[in-house]
């Protein structure tokens, strides 16, 4: 383990990188926060920045996911979209990010909340679009379907999503693991998303076991895994994700929040990255797991005893495995 007190802090913000895993729900930081609950007359849990943070620490998923739902209920309006993504996409410019994927729960808005998926849409590109002009910052969307809500309701999701594909639109992802995955046909949505022209991502392998990351990868033809980190359970998912070069998104703060690892010392990103697997890294939901993206680059530089290039490499790798195009990479390696 390396010295806490030795994170190149500047020198990690000055590269440029990629943000892959991170939610656009989960990424409402407290002041937007208390911005929307005024606005929609809703009452604050806190009545100011530090106790909504002090609010904001859960003690177990149950009362994570609490939190988690009472943000999405701030949710309400175009505008409210425009306003936490150009909030979150001005944060992770501050941290040096020059290319965000944010990942949307279109399944609980289509399905659950029975929104306007147009309006949602409309609010998030509008605050992407404010973003790139103000900051430069570019930015992509990947609409999650929800397992949990079985695969009818994420082929109901899939078909408001394609019937509006706007260009931000580049892929869709699988929100979370669930016990249904093999008892129902979720691979028949991400087939359909993929003939559409889209890429397909799924999260695995972060409570649930190894064999969760295959199944990503034989039935939803998943690009990318976000977390993956159970892999490491099976040598033999462990060499496909490095022999067929499926980057992991791993976000080490949010995994020790959520009790995926019971502490960061036994974190298994050094494993991951000694098996060959390219990893990105990401904050998740960040002001609910009390992290960063910067924060997640100390993460991986104390857990791997990282140099300077070896944090270079992690934000090569978020450039190079965005869905950005081929040309605009090269242009942000270049810089
Ligand atoms: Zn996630």
């Amino acid at each position: 383990m390396g010295d806490v007190t030795d994170f190149p802090t500047e020198f990690a913000r000055a590269l440029p990188k990629a943000e892959l895993h991170v939610h656009l729900e989960g990424s409402v930081d407290p002041a937007t926060m208390l911005v929307l609950a005024e606005r929609h007359g809703i009452e604050a849990p806190a009545a100011n920045e530090a106790g909504i943070r002090e609010w904001l620490r859960f003690d177990g998923f149950p009362s994570f996911l609490e939190r988690y739902f009472w943000v999405c209920g701030l949710l309400k309006t175009a505008d409210d979209f425009a306003h936490i993504a150009h909030a979150y996409l001005s944060h992770a410019h501050e941290q040096g990010a020059v290319h965000v994927e944010l990942h949307v729960s279109s399944s609980y808005h289509i399905v659950e909340r029975e929104a306007d998926w147009s309006e949602v849409l409309a609010g998030v590109v509008a605050g992407c679009e404010r973003a790139e002009a103000d900051l430069g910052i570019s930015s992509l969307l990947i609409p999650d379907l929800s397992p949990h809500l079985g695969a009818d309701a994420a082929h109901q999701a899939l078909d408001v999503v394609l019937a509006e594909l706007h260009p931000r639109v580049v892929g869709i992802g699988m929100g979370g693991p669930a016990d249904n995955w093999r008892t129902e046909d979720f691979g028949s949505a991400f087939r359909r998303a993929r003939e559409a022209g889209l890429h397909t991502v799924s999260h695995a392998g972060e409570h649930g076991p190894a064999w969760e990351v295959a199944h990503a990868l034989d039935e939803f033809g998943a690009e990318r895994i976000q977390h993956g980190i159970r892999a490491m359970g099976d040598p033999d998912v462990v060499a496909r994700l490095a022999e067929e070069g499926v980057a992991c998104d791993v976000c080490p703060g949010s995994n020790l929040a959520l009790a995926a690892v019971p502490s960061l010392d036994v974190h298994p990103l050094p494993a991951m990255l000694d098996a060959g697997i390219t990893v990105t890294l990401g904050s998740d939901d960040p002001p609910l797991f009390a992290t960063s993206l910067l924060a997640e680059y100390e993460n991986a530089w104390n857990l791997c005893d990282l140099d300077e290039d070896g944090l270079r490499d992690l934000a090569i790798n978020s450039l190079v495995e965005s869905f950005a195009s081929t040309d605009q990479i090269e242009a942000w390696l270049d810089a």
